[in-house]
């Protein structure tokens, strides 16, 4: 599809500029990856269905892609502003693990959420701890015009790159590294490049260097891994949640142009064309969190009967830009709307004919402005709707809009919309037993009776949804609702 020229918000000049390819070709993409020290959790995901998103665009454009995503599994301190201890030491620690476990563990869950929304696996996974020998060959190359030792490691001094701080605009000289200071360094925002073990303190990480034993700071393997998998050149696209904007990309572009060399010559030198953020997920209500007994990860989800599917589409009804609210009603109200969408593919039956330029034109359109995904589901619900397009011809526009948007609706059944909650007092026959003898109570005008049965299934955490336009006859109830 090649109507709509791309356009993307590039965050590094901080507007719409258009894309294509450095080499007319493969898009090039990097995104941050988790830090596996614990489940992702919804906002962590909201980022890789943004980058998804990214992907599909580009694929629907006609434009091959290579995208690595990275997987933190050392180095990633408490604070990002290089501070507190190493995120994996303290897990696993707490949890009386080996730290390989650790990152094991929760590598898989994160595939497996992925999975679970429909996220196509990268080009590559990157893992940090398996580039160690990369990571200090780079450090070696920049140190002695750009780093300095001190007692903790070595770090990189800010004020050796040109524009330090650039994307994110607004760099206080103070950093957030004022809340626990590291003692020696040159400039509050100068970050470790190694950090060397305390002596009389075993890391379970740790390897040899030539600044001592000890090991990475966060920001290293991105640089290095971005630039081995994807450069040397500026690859295409860099991209993350909107916090990385202020530390970690900034320190990840002031190594990068260490790297080059091109603080005189180059000075525009990143390492990536585009840098792309998107926004967080939030939990005004605070009822969401782990304290307040709502649901934090996408199992958690999923456990509460919610199809993963329906995520997914609450992320794609709000701009990447935009900072999307999380609740139970907003949740409920995206796996009824996914309900509608899948009723409506299943209506338009299975018969395949020719796609509808005019729809595809919309889709295009839509996603080619910054990936604006909300036109495009309403281009979509339009298009299911409309009887003048013959079904066979609307399954095969929705199709690519499905290739598109990642909602798998060419697959998803009704049914299989019913997640089964993982607590759940009854199974799906024991409710559709209960609601035919509701029914049959309401027939003989057995009020009491009917009353009650309802009254029992909604004790269980099952909703009696009497007239609902969907025609369903139950829904599980949302706890923090
Ligand atoms: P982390 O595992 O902390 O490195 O985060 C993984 C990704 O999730 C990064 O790109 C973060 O910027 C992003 N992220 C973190 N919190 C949120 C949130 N609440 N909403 C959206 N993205 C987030
Ligand atoms: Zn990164």
């Amino acid at each position: 599809m090649t109507g709509t020229h791309l356009t993307f918000f590039n965050s590094l000049t901080r507007s719409l500029e258009p894309f294509t390819p450095g080499d007319g070709q493969t898009a090039r993409i990097y995104s941050c990856g988790p830090t596996v020290y614990n489940f992702a959790h919804l906002g962590n995901l909201r980022a890789y269905i943004f980058t998804d998103t990214l992907r599909r665009t580009l694929m629907l454009k006609g434009y091959a892609v290579n995208h690595v995503i990275n997987i933190t599994d050392v180095g990633h301190l408490t604070s990002d502003a290089d501070a507190g201890e190493d995120k994996m030491e303290l897990a696993a620690a707490g949890l009386g693990k080996d730290i390989w476990e650790v990152a094991a563990f929760y590598t898989a869950a994160f595939k497996q959420n992925l999975a679970d929304l429909n996220i196509l696996d990268p080009s590559r996974w990157s893992v940090a701890t398996d580039h160690i020998a990369d990571m200090i060959a780079f450090a070696e190359r920049i140190a002695p015009s750009h780093c300095y030792e001190i007692e903790s490691g070595l770090y990189f001094d800010v004020k050796t790159v040109p524009d330090y701080g650039r994307l994110a605009r607004a760099v206080s000289d103070e950093g957030e590294s004022r809340l626990d200071p590291v003692s020696g360094k040159r400039n509050p925002q100068d970050f470790a490049i190694w950090r060397k073990s305390p002596a009389g303190e075993q890391r379970q990480m740790e390897w040899d260097s030539p600044w001592g034993r000890g090991a990475p700071g966060w920001h290293l393997e991105c640089s290095v891994m971005s630039l081995k998998y994807l450069g040397p050149e500026p690859f295409d696209i860099h991209t993350g949640g909107i916090d990385h904007r202020e530390i970690h990309h900034p320190n990840e572009i002031a190594q990068n142009q260490a790297y080059c060399g091109c603080t005189t010559d180059q000075p525009g030198f990143t390492g990536a064309r585009f840098w792309m953020h998107n926004n967080f997920l939030v939990d005004r209500s605070g009822k969401m969190s782990k304290s307040g007994g709502g649901f934090t990860t996408l199992q958690s989800l999923i456990d509460a009967g919610v199809h993963p599917l329906a995520y997914r589409l609450l992320c794609l009804t709000a701009h990447y830009r935009s900072e999307l609210e999380f609740s139970a009603d907003a949740v409920t109200a995206a796996l009824t709307r996914l309900k509608r969408l899948v009723m409506a593919v299943e209506k338009i039956g299975a018969d395949e004919g020719s796609a509808d330029a005019r729809y595809l034109a919309r889709l295009d359109a839509a996603l080619s402005d910054d990936l604006n995904t909300p036109i495009a589901l309403v281009a979509l619900e339009e298009l299911l709707a409309d009887r003048a397009i013959a079904p066979a011809d609307r399954r095969a526009t929705l199709l690519l809009f499905d290739q598109a948007l990642g909602l798998d609706l060419a697959s998803l059944s009704r049914a299989a919309l019913r997640v089964r909650p993982a607590d759940a007092a009854l199974t799906v026959d024991e409710i559709e037993q209960q609601l035919d003898a509701r029914k049959a109570a309401r027939a003989a005008k057995d009020f009491a009776r009917s009353d009650l049965i309802r009254d029992t299934l909604v004790a269980q955490g099952v909703d009696v949804m009497d007239g609902d336009a969907l025609r369903w006859d139950w829904r599980v109830a949302l706890a923090a609702s």
